[in-house]
């Protein structure tokens, strides 16, 4: 089997949206991503930190979707790191209220051995000097690396950003925050400049408009499933990347038009996602709702216009 290492925030989550609020729930880039990728046939390990607040069964829910926990760093007496984010009536904004870093601020990671081989790398949302430290640490040159980021790290690590994407082959990033790095507007110019920073390709995630896929010219488009209801979109980009890169992982196969599959699985995960607050729903999804919504998919999409 092939094997998929993943690296990210583990964390605790507050969510306001206009359905409802939770308190300290399971969190985190890292969390999705796993939960996300476990519905594909590989082996994957998260790479990440938690204080010893974090309750053992979040744990346990990782390691019951056969996700290899061992490089997740307990550090005693720490705090584990809390996002809380306020989203408003669309849905398709939100306002980070909070960001503590707490034990992320001093993390060091360590890349199990066993991983060092790993033929996929997934450099989930954290600080670009972790993402850095984590490909130093690969012993074999992995087949491909995906990169996801926010603006939060644009804001304060930009020059350490920058330094990663030098090093990755596919970006994941939503389109404000495509704008924000390359300073362009366009999303087309966007992908443009960013593909010049490094990565071949540039994934632009438009939330409920779906995403776009760049390759040197050429372009595919992947929409999100129109939803009957949407309750919280806390973690689907996460978990777009976590489809995504699990496919490529379980397919081996890195060519372009591959990764449009990829795409359509990652869109199909995340519509999961959203359904119900924090991992709720991507907990209980089984994977005849996954085949069963791809058809769904692919009847969105398909027309017969000879041309
Ligand atoms: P998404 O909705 O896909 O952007 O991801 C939301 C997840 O990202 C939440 O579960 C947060 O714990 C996590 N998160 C929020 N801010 C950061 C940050 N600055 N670095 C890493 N992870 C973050």
């Amino acid at each position: 089997m092939n094997k998929l290492l993943i690296v990210g925030t583990v964390a605790f989550d507050a969510i306001e949206t206009p359905f409802g609020k939770t308190d300290k729930i399971l969190g985190g880039a890292a969390t999705y991503i796993g939960l996300s990728a476990s519905f594909f046939n590989l082996q994957s390990a998260i790479v990440s930190v938690v204080g010893d607040d974090f309750p053992q069964e979040h744990l346990d829910l990782l390691t019951s979707k056969n996700i290899d926990i061992s490089g997740i760093e307990i550090v005693k007496g720490g705090k584990t790191f809390f996002w809380s984010g306020l989203y408003h009536n669309d849905l398709n904004s939100r306002d980070t209220l909070v960001t503590e870093l707490n034990v992320l601020a001093e993390f060091q990671p360590k890349v199990p051995q066993n991983y060092k081989d790993a033929d996929v790398v997934m450099l989930g949302n954290l600080h670009p000097l972790v993402q850095s430290s984590v490909l130093d640490q690969m012993e074999v040159k992995p087949k491909l690396v995906v990169l996801d980021t926010m603006n939060f790290w644009m804001d304060c690590a930009l020059p350490e950003l920058l330094d990663v994407i030098k090093r990755v082959d596919v970006i994941t990033i939503n389109d404000e925050e495509a704008r924000q790095l390359s300073g362009e507007y366009s999303l087309v110019k966007s992908a443009a400049k960013i593909q010049e920073m490094g990565p071949q390709y540039v994934v632009i995630k438009k939330g409920e408009h779906g995403a776009l896929l760049f390759h040197n010219r050429e372009v595919f488009f992947a929409p999100a499933l129109p939803l009957e209801e949407v309750f919280d979109p806390t973690g689907a980009g996460d978990t777009f990347a976590g489809g995504f890169s699990g496919f490529i992982t379980q397919s081996e196969n890195i060519s372009f038009e591959n990764m449009k599959n990829a795409i359509i699985y990652g869109s199909n995960l995340a519509s999961f996602c959203v359904e119900k607050f924090g991992t709720e729903r991507m907990e209980t999804l089984s994977k005849a709702e996954v085949a069963s919504r791809l058809q769904q998919f692919k009847s969105l999409t398909q027309f017969d216009i000879e041309i």
